[in-house]
């Protein structure tokens, strides 16, 4: 695969010398910071979103607004741009393949189409193991039109996740044991759904891996996670914080299951750490995204090269070194409650945040807050962990953030 010019050729004509132009399908904060370091480097950008005012087409050169099945928006794009990439996974994998047909697309549709169907996925992680050995925690799949299936009580507790649409802990429900299955799968409308063993953490992580068009792979180092309420609302990333022998083994998934997606782009794999006696734990893989992901927003401040820099160089066949981390970080997500007190509307403290040292805000430019909607992240970096977790603590403080217990 060539690449792609990201700046004026000297001496072409007009009609050859213009950057070559990437878009991006979804108009997210994740398409927003795509469009940043697309342009940071010189690209010309283009985003299909059908709202009027997201965060991406705000600030893109040519913003498509038509919904994404729709064949004069998937044309527009595909005669406009020279590279086409995603920013979530619940697009058509058909309208990635129809704009394949035509110019380059990272990650093509059939990866996209396995993470964004949580069975498809499972069943794929489920052979990865084969060759990592981290293979993802006990489950049965729940299809639509069938019976409820009888389950093993060593399964409960449970938790109850629609196959398709699901994000942020949505479309999730609890069971706390098997006669609870069939009324938990009616509250989800009785559509495809897995049920997993709730699994006892010890800890989550994630690694971001980046490969080429030439199958060369990169990755950023593993980050720590913590959630609260399904929801990702700290990551922490400083050597040692997972333990190295851990961290090696998630690369090496990681790595094992882009490769055979035969995957091209920026993939997310999100593991569990869970007790099986050992010092270390155990690791198991819970999901994937075939994008940049939230727990990758600290290396936009602490590494030389962020994750979505990556997703543009793979886009456009550019070199992939392997990303070096400068400062240690804590990512703290920024969600629509930061903007309540109590039912009010209030404008967050931002000049006693940003007045601390190593703070990075990143707002994500929607215009309404809504509780549990991500507004924005704050980057913290430092040399040490204990002073930027010190510092991340004040934030929390300020905020109103939930914080690890
Ligand atoms: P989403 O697509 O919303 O990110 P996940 O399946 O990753 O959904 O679930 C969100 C979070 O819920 C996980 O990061 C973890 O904290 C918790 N969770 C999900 N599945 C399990 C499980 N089987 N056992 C324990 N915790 C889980
Ligand atoms: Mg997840």
């Amino acid at each position: 695969m060539t690449s792609l010019p990201p700046a004026l050729l000297p001496g072409a004509s007009i009609a050859e010398a213009r950057p070559a132009t990437l878009g991006v399908l979804g108009g997210g904060q994740l398409g927003r910071m795509f469009i940043h370091a697309a342009q940071q480097m010189g690209f010309r950008t283009v985003v299909l979103d059908p709202d009027g005012i997201s965060p991406a087409g705000q600030i893109a050169h040519h913003h498509i607004e038509t919904p994404y099945d729709d064949a004069d928006g998937i044309a527009a794009l595909a005669r406009l741009c020279d590279g086409v990439t995603t920013e979530f996974e619940n697009i058509p994998a058909k309208t990635l393949d129809t704009i394949a047909a035509q110019v380059r697309v990272s990650p093509h549709g059939g990866a996209v189409a396995i993470a964004q169907d949580r069975m498809l996925e499972k069943t794929h992680l489920a052979k990865a193991a084969d060759v990592s050995g981290v293979g993802p925690g006990p489950w049965v799949q729940l299809l639509a039109g069938d019976a409820c299936p009888a389950v093993a009580p060593e399964m409960f507790p449970a938790i109850l996740k629609t196959a398709r649409l699901g994000y942020d802990g949505k479309g999730q429900v609890s069971v706390a044991q098997a006669g609870d299955l069939a009324s938990a799968w009616a509250t989800l409308g009785g559509v495809d759904c897995i049920l997993e063993k709730r699994l006892a953490l010890r800890d989550e992580c994630s690694v971001i891996v980046a490969r080429g068009f030439d199958g060369h792979m990169v990755h950023l180092p593993v980050q720590r996670n913590w959630h609260h309420q399904g929801i990702l609302a700290v990551t922490e990333v400083a050597h040692g914080l997972v333990a190295p022998a851990l961290a090696q083994q998630a690369i090496n998934a990681a790595q094992t299951i882009a490769q055979s997606l035969n995957y091209v782009g920026v993939l997310c794999v999100e593991f569990f750490v869970v007790d099986d006696g050992s010092e270390l734990g155990r690791l198991v893989v819970n999901e994937m995204a075939p994008r940049p992901h939230n727990s990758g927003h600290y290396s936009m401040d602490a590494c030389d090269v962020s994750q979505f820099e990556l997703q543009v160089r793979t886009l456009a066949a550019l070199p992939l070194p392997m990303p070096q981390q400068h400062s240690v970080a804590i990512m703290l997500n920024l969600l629509g409650d930061v903007w309540f007190d109590k039912d009010q509307l209030r404008n967050p403290p931002w000049d006693d945040v940003l007045a601390m040292p190593g703070v990075h805000l990143h707002l994500y430019g929607k215009i309404e807050a809504r509780v549990g909607r991500k507004m924005g992240h704050i980057n913290i970096t430092g040399s040490d962990l204990a002073p930027v977790r010190d510092i991340a603590a004040r934030i929390s403080g300020l905020l109103g953030l939930p914080t690890p217990a």
